[in-house]
């Protein structure tokens, strides 16, 4: 295997902030997600350095150059400089004296590799000096290229100190992995099972979220499933794992987004849940507002599809009544489900033809407002709501075509016969 032993850091739009740090920071080296996405190939989206001098000295330095520093995570030895607007961490090396289960008590200390034996996997204990050269103490780029995801160290004893590293490992595996982990890898993760209830639950989450993005999902679940993982992050799915998953993998194989609350969703109907479990795994997972809202909107079926939606009148109908996003989801899913149901006669056209009506059909907009009714002289009171909500209706039966003057003419009707 060819080992890339540098990497051409100047085509990097980051490149003259980088340089910037290099000249205060000579030593310090980029670590982590950067070098490891760069290597594979990738955009990297944060670059967090590590550095040998203390928390206090890194200040001081980006001061004097003039670069404003904050300190960001002091205790834990993170100040983070700021360039152009962007963020870019800076922590000093370090080496773990006490864990507890999440955290560590940590020093400081002067030696990379040291600072690398503590970092989670080995495709993520990787870093990368201001020549481009990539130090790589635990074979990381062997690993990165065979698509494995492997514990620097015991992965036992790396589970016993942080139980998120299981999540983290199920995350790094929808991402990188590639085939299936090693036995003593499996058995690790299995006996680890037990501590993810101690996790907070924004913390499942947003490794949930993570995971259930990436691009093996599927063969990730199929993973965390046979470990006891999927069941203890989602309760909800009972015994109907495999129902699940296979409803996800429909999913994905018609060509559905990597949307992480439309995949929840799509767990969650493949399981059966009913509407009340759903809402209490949105609530215990705490998920924000937005997303639990287009969680449990997806799992709603208003309409029959495709075949009850059909001309493009019946298409802007439901746009009327339901978001853009939320229809294109619910979409998704209900082909999701067909799919399972009847594979073989299962065709994909006309979900494809309905998605293109929601994604490009005008959402319609009702003309009529309560001012409306009050400047017609109709009291203010509950009998405008009642008006307002019958014009509507006749509204979307008429296709939304009806403009003002012929809603305004439906309101008079309707007045008039009521008084
Ligand atoms: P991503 O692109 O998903 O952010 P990342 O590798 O940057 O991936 P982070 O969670 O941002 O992941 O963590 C940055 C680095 O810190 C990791 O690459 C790893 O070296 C180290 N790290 C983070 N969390 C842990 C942990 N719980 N145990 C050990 N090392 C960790
Ligand atoms: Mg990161």
């Amino acid at each position: 295997m060819v080992k890339v032993v540098s990497l051409p850091l100047e085509a990097l739009p980051d490149f003259p902030a980088l340089c910037q740090i290099w000249e205060v920071l000579p030593q310090a080296r980029l670590v982590g997600g950067a070098v490891r996405d760069m290597l594979n190939g990738m955009v990297a989206s944060d670059f967090d350095f590590g550095t040998p001098e203390t928390p206090q000295e890194v200040m001081k330095r980006l001061r004097d150059a003039g670069i404003s520093a904050v300190p960001t995570g002091l205790s834990h030895g993170t100040v983070t400089a700021v360039i152009d607007h962007r963020g870019y961490e800076i922590t000093t090396l370090r080496r773990d004296d006490v864990t507890d289960g999440r955290h560590a008590d940590v020093s400081w200390t002067q030696n990379w590799e040291e600072d690398a034996a503590r970092r989670d996997f080995t495709i993520n204990a990787m870093s990368c000096d201001r020549t481009g050269h990539i130090h790589d103490y635990f074979d990381g780029q062997a690993d990165l290229k065979a698509g494995r995801v492997r514990f620097v160290g015991e992965a036992e004893t790396r589970i016993r100190e942080d139980a998120l590293r299981i999540l983290r490992f199920f995350r790094f595996q929808a991402r990188f992995g590639a085939g299936v982990p090693d036995q003593v890898t499996l058995t690790a993760l299995r006996h680890g099972v037990a501590l993810i209830e101690r996790l907070s639950v924004e913390r499942i989450w947003s490794e949930l979220r993570r995971i259930l993005t990436g691009p093996r999902v599927t063969q990730t679940l199929c993973l965390m499933k046979e470990t006891g993982a999927l069941t203890a992050c989602l309760p909800e799915l009972t015994d109907c794992l495999s129902d699940a998953i296979q409803h996800l993998d429909a999913l994905i194989s018609s060509g559905g987004p990597a949307d992480y609350a439309l995949r929840l969703a799509v767990l969650l109907a493949g399981a059966a849940v009913d509407s009340e479990t759903a809402k209490r795994c949105v609530e215990r997972l705490r998920l924000s507002r937005a997303d639990s809202s287009r969680v449990l909107a997806f799992l709603q079926k208003p309409f029959p599809m495709p075949e009850r939606v059909v001309t493009e009148e019946d298409v802007i109908c439901v746009l009327a009544e339901i978001p853009r996003e939320v229809a294109l989801g619910q979409v998704w899913l209900a082909e999701a489900q067909q799919v399972l149901a009847d594979r073989a006669c299962h065709e994909a056209a006309p979900w494809k033809r309905l998605r293109f009506q929601l994604e490009s059909l005008p959402v319609p907009v009702f003309p009529l407002a309560g001012r409306d009714l009050l400047a017609e002289g109709i009291p203010p009171g509950p009998r405008v709501g009642e008006l307002l909500s019958m014009i509507r209706s006749w509204w979307l039966q008429s296709g939304c075509r009806a403009g003002r003057e012929e809603c305004l003419t439906c309101l008079r009707r309707l007045h008039k016969s009521f008084s």
